[in-house]
């Protein structure tokens, strides 16, 4: 299948004026050498990019004592759009730029593309998989709404749950919570993106619903009853399935799929899943995209265990700077990025998780080659 970046996100109205400015925050782990290789991908392609690379994560606590200064916020918040590496969750610093931009500047589409890559073999079924997940990025279980049950018991002593039960003394509690306005803003952006792809001959323009509406009536009943709304009103077909199923499926099918529409955590969880189609979380590109701003980043961690070895892949970080470039309206540039990326695999070079011997750098040079 060949591989074009407008497969992956919808076109965006909204173009930078003058030079793009770009801004580039590495994070944690192998964040750094990934998005250093990218940029050193894109500068080869001879854009005009005003690149900068504000101070934030460890750098920024060690020298000012915080993790997201506010001069980096300004940056930020002045870039066409955001290049960003990892966090490592447990211990990281960058958590905090990346929570900005998510939950701050409410980049809430979170896109998770994986199609099928010739010269790489999926583990799990599908060689013409070409899905993209859609993943609500501001709310359910993620912001982290959290504490003890005592305090909440406390608070709201009445409450009784399903089945009319009180809630238990001792424990903790995580709050999932579902907003019309999310919902909607989400599934309209699934529901664009299905229309792109279809009209431009990419899929079909299906439609899935991942949800687990069965077991959270309330919370996924609105997930559900929001989306089926706009999707009929827009002609697309879909279907609605649980999510227990929906990942077998991406395991059993995966070129069944097409736009999977889903909440935060289901997402997330599936599409480290459906990574495997792809040649796994090395390979997987992503973007964020809200109504003022974007970031784009791999789907894969910080994988601490081969910082600084040079094991590093960063091509998912590439294609993450491919669909940036989609985003800022430079498909040509976007699409000469990933065929060189493929093109360097596709010619025997590549890193050890795809079972070669490149290193970062190695495999990043041989892609600046192709595209000089
Ligand atoms: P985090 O908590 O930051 O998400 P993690 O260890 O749970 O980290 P990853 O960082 O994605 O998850 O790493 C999972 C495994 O995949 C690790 O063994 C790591 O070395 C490997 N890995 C992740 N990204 C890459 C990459 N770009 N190139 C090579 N190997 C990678």
């Amino acid at each position: 299948m060949k591989l074009s970046p407008d497969m992956w996100i919808p076109p965006i109205e909204r173009k930078p004026e003058g030079v793009p400015k770009i801004v580039a925050l590495g994070g944690d782990g192998i964040g750094p050498e990934v998005v250093e290789a990218t940029l050193r991908c894109i500068e080869a392609l001879g854009l005009p990019l005003e690149i900068s690379r504000p101070i934030h994560g460890t750098a920024a606590v060690n020298e000012l004592g915080n993790p997201l200064p506010d001069e980096t916020k300004r940056t930020i918040d002045a870039a066409d759009a955001v290049l960003f590496g990892a966090i490592d969750t447990s211990v990281g610093n960058a958590k905090a730029a990346l929570l900005y931009l998510r939950f701050d500047l409410e980049m809430y589409a979170n896109l998770r593309p994986v199609t099928s890559v010739d010269c790489i073999p999926s583990i799990i079924g599908g060689d013409n998989t070409n899905l993209v997940i859609v993943r609500e990025l501001t709310e359910g279980l993620y912001p982290g709404r959290e504490g003890q049950l005592s305090d909440l018991t406390s608070k709201w002593p009445e409450y009784r749950d399903g089945r009319g039960k009180e809630l238990p003394k001792d424990g903790a509690f995580s709050l999932r919570v579902m907003t019309p306005e999310a919902i909607e803003r989400i599934v309209k952006f699934g529901i664009r993106l299905a229309k792109h792809r279809k009209d431009k001959g990419y899929s079909r323009g299906h439609i899935s619903l991942v949800h687990k509406a069965n077991m959270l009536r309330v919370g996924d009943g609105l997930f559900v009853d929001i989306c089926r709304k706009h999707i009929e009103e827009s002609g697309l077909s879909y279907d609605e399935i649980y999510v227990d199923e929906a990942a077998r499926r991406l395991v059993a099918e995966p070129q069944n799929y097409d736009v999977i529409v889903t909440s935060n955590l289901f997402g997330d969880v599936l599409s480290d899943v459906a990574s495997e189609a792809m040649g796994g979380m090395p390979m997987v590109p992503s973007a964020a995209i809200g109504d003022t701003g974007a970031y784009f980043e791999s789907c894969h961690g910080s994988a601490p265990d081969i910082v600084g070895t040079g094991k590093a892949n960063p091509a998912a970080t590439i294609l993450s700077g491919s669909m940036m470039l989609s985003y800022l309206g430079e498909t040509e540039a976007a699409a000469r990025l990933i065929d060189a990326t493929l093109g360097t695999i596709r010619s025997g070079i590549k890193t050890g998780d795809l079972g070669g011997s490149a290193t970062t750098d190695s495999f990043t040079d041989a892609i600046c080659e192709r595209l000089r």
